[in-house]
């Protein structure tokens, strides 16, 4: 038996997504590859749960491509941004706007914690008088503390003081409920490698028709490959089913994301947030029956896409590899601050339809711990 991936992405796919990815590579201007490049953008606007005026971008690259392209597309030197901070990814956000120039309000909060909604109110009524703010960026699950941002109240807040809302889903989007539209979010971003549940390559993207806007008012183009307004006829030709170039897509991964947001939307988009809220809740009982404590403080703020455990009095990293001995691959702390008190267990897509990876998943930690686990 091979050993399970249960880290924060890359995790264990769907039988049908890896038929659809394991083939001869197709080329970029094959019918297949038009079709299903196609009918994933508008299969994204439904798993973004986004309007139908929005704008979904598939390019090659990673989470951090995302991030990036979200970034270039909105912030230019000079401008005012404020930044959620609740961990590793957020922190990175910060240094990516720093470098293109932007002033970053950073609203930092201990390891475990996220800002409340109302902290940024006040923070964004004192800020706005100093000037204009242009946007707020966040991360909706923090992948180093495994903590969940209320990000329907943080849009809100947004909108109040007129800011664009960003929204690192890279670790939550097609798992953590998400309703771009309703909630009035102006950009949602994800890999293909985490909860959307493909193997590593792409970089996913949808923003609002107020956020696409903004690009077209920046006074700097972003770098070319980021760019949306080089993107966008790319993007609106496969949607019409017309063949496009302007660089090479990874033409495997985009069968897979055909079929992948296809399995999505067979479950439905409430069911799967159920899913993934229910089966996070029973391992969370499960972390408890085996001494386990969580790094998020509160359980409203617990993600259910991973479990960012503290180790147990007397136990250190080496429970990793041990965990790994007895065939699941889990992944070791990330947050600088408290990275060799904890390690993360991934839960999210399809492993999530499969009781017995989860099973599989909770008797190798009790075991590595030498504990016994009661289901
Ligand atoms: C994994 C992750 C990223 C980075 O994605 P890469 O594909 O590794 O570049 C960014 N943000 C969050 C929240 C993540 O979990």
């Amino acid at each position: 038996m091979s050993k399970l991936l249960m880290i924060p992405g890359p995790i264990e796919i769907s039988p049908k997504v890896q038929e659809a990815f394991a083939v001869p590579p197709p080329g970029h201007l094959a019918p297949p590859v038009i079709e299903a490049f196609g009918r994933s953008l508008e299969r994204m606007r439904e798993v973004w749960l986004a309007g139908k005026d929005s704008v979904p971008f598939i390019l090659a690259g990673g989470g951090t491509a995302a991030m990036e392209m979200a970034a270039a597309n909105l912030v230019e030197c000079g401008d005012r941004v404020v930044v959620a901070c609740t961990g590793y990814f957020s922190d990175r956000m910060s240094e990516m706007l720093r470098r293109l120039g932007a002033e970053v309000i950073e609203v930092r909060v201990q390891p475990g914690r996220r800002p409340e909604p109302g902290h940024l109110d006040e923070i964004l009524e004192a800020e706005t008088e100093q000037g204009p703010v242009k946007a707020l960026f966040a991360t909706h699950v923090d992948t180093s503390t495994g903590v969940r941002i209320d990000a329907g109240a943080y849009a809100a807040v947004a909108q109040k003081f007129d800011l664009l809302s960003i929204f690192d889903g890279v670790c939550a989007t097609a798992a953590e409920e998400f309703r771009m539209e309703e909630w009035g979010a102006d950009v949602y971003l994800t890999a293909s490698q985490k909860a959307i549940g493909l193997p590593p390559g792409l970089a996913l993207l949808v923003a609002s028709p107020r956020a696409a806007a903004a690009r077209s008012r920046l006074k700097q183009a972003p770098p070319m490959y980021l760019d949306w307004d080089v993107w966008r006829p790319i993007m609106d030709a496969y949607e019409a089913r017309k063949p496009a170039y302007f660089s090479t897509p990874a033409t495997n991964l985009i069968l897979a994301l055909d079929a992948g947001l296809g399995e999505i939307l067979e479950q439905g988009m409430d069911a799967r947030f159920a899913l993934h809220a229910g089966k996070a809740r029973e391992l969370r009982e499960r972390w408890e029956g085996l001494g386990l404590t969580r790094v998020p403080e509160d359980d409203d703020g617990a993600a259910n896409t991973l479990s960012a455990l503290y180790y147990p009095e007397g136990v250190d990293a080496s429970l990793v590899g041990r965990i790994g001995e007895r065939g699941v691959i889990v992944a070791g702390g990330l947050h600088p601050e408290i990275r060799d008190r904890y390690f993360r267990v991934g839960h999210m897509g399809y492993a999530m339809t499969q009781p017995e990876m989860l099973e599989r998943t909770v008797s190798a930690i009790a075991d590595a711990l030498g504990v016994r686990s009661n289901p």
